[in-house]
């Protein structure tokens, strides 16, 4: 799979014609991220540059779709005036994990769709499918997964002390976890916004002692909040997918989340509809639509994207989750879990290197 680093490598080919330097040593190329088979650029040119804009996306676009496993380039536009890579005051440079390969990061436009549950059981998946994986709820407003997987009473442990503080993740069912929820009083109303809110995810992001992992999983707060900008801000997101449920009508919340994504150059991975059809427990054959159909795909299909799965309503689901067991462990052959277990591989085969 084509890197970030080999796409930058030959995207420093395309040169300034006045000083001949090449676009991502000025930082008028940046952000370069490789999300297969799209590629998204940032272009920040400075205004004396404009008459080069169309020569050098022209230029960027030839040269990533010659990778062969690249099929879209999608270029976004910084107004702000591009700054030398080695000024400052550039935008926040992004800072990869240690150890970490890929990072996910699951998003509802919403509270309630099933975003948690989502995130809990991909995690439990990929950890069944025997790679390693680590969850970060970063739902800082209701961080639910410690319960979800029946960890809401543990304690992490500290190794070090003041700046070289490390918080060691909750192990259970094969996933490393960190959550708000283990920090907080439960009941307590977190208030946290803006520059705490982003000093507190770069901690869950950083000051972890997360090991060497093939995926972290991030929960992120529903909506457009901090969380999302400190996050896409802070470290290089693989891909991240948008939860919805199928109806149409609601899909605003959803559709403004995606274009937020889109804005922050997060690659998207996808779209999961969640509560697809009812699948009542004595009637296993019988499924209703009781939440209507079609906005996942629509969702879908308006950007160019991937429906990645469609999870059922099972009453286990609840049960199981409501026990701290999620289903995709307790039981793997209903069809919540079949889709989870497909979701999983799906993930697994798109970062495959
Ligand atoms: P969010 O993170 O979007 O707020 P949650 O994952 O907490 O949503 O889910 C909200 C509620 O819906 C929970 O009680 C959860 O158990 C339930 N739920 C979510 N997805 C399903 C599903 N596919 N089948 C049955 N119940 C579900």
């Amino acid at each position: 799979m084509t890197t970030v680093q080999e796409a930058n490598h030959a995207l420093s080919k395309i040169l300034d014609t006045g000083s001949q330097k090449n676009v991502i040593e000025l930082g008028w190329i940046k952000n370069v991220r490789v999300a297969v088979p799209r590629s998204i650029i940032t272009l920040a040119l400075p205004t004396y540059a404009n008459s080069q804009r169309d020569r050098i996306v022209q230029e960027a676009r030839k040269i990533l779709l010659n990778f062969p496993d690249i099929e879209d380039v999608q270029i976004e536009l910084d107004n702000s005036a591009a700054q030398s890579n080695n000024d400052e005051s550039n935008s926040p440079q992004l800072q990869s994990i240690k150890g970490i390969k890929q990072v996910i990061a699951v998003s509802s436009g919403k509270g309630g769709v099933g975003k948690s549950t989502i995130a809990v059981n991909l995690a439990c998946s990929l950890a069944k499918l025997g790679l390693k994986t680590g969850l970060l709820d970063a739902d800082i407003y209701g961080p639910n997964t410690p319960s979800m997987l029946g960890v809401a009473d543990e304690n992490p442990k500290v190794n070090g002390s003041g700046n070289d503080q490390r918080l060691i993740p909750i192990v259970k069912f094969g996933i490393s976890i960190v959550s708000m929820g283990f920090l907080i009083e439960e009941g307590q109303p977190v208030i946290w916004r803006g520059p705490m809110l982003n000093s507190i995810i770069r901690q869950f992001l950083y000051q972890v002692e997360w090991n060497d992992l093939d995926f972290l999983i991030i929960d992120l707060p529903p909506g457009t909040g901090d969380a999302q900008i400190s996050l896409a801000q802070s470290v290089p997101i693989g891909g991240a997918i948008i939860v919805t449920t199928p109806q149409k009508v609601s899909l605003q919340d959803s559709r403004r989340g995606l274009a937020m994504f889109k804005q922050l150059g997060v690659p998207l991975l996808g779209v999961v509809e969640n509560m697809s059809v009812f699948i009542p427990p004595d009637q296993p054959d019988k499924t209703y639509e009781i939440f209507g159909n079609g906005g996942g795909q629509l969702l879908a299909e308006e950007n160019q994207l991937p429906l990645l799965a469609k999870i059922p309503i099972e009453m286990p689901v609840v049960r199981e989750s409501n026990l701290g067991i999620p289903i995709a462990i307790s039981d793997p052959n209903t069809k919540s879990s079949i889709k989870f277990k497909e979701l999983a591989s799906l993930i697994q085969n798109k970062f495959k290197s």
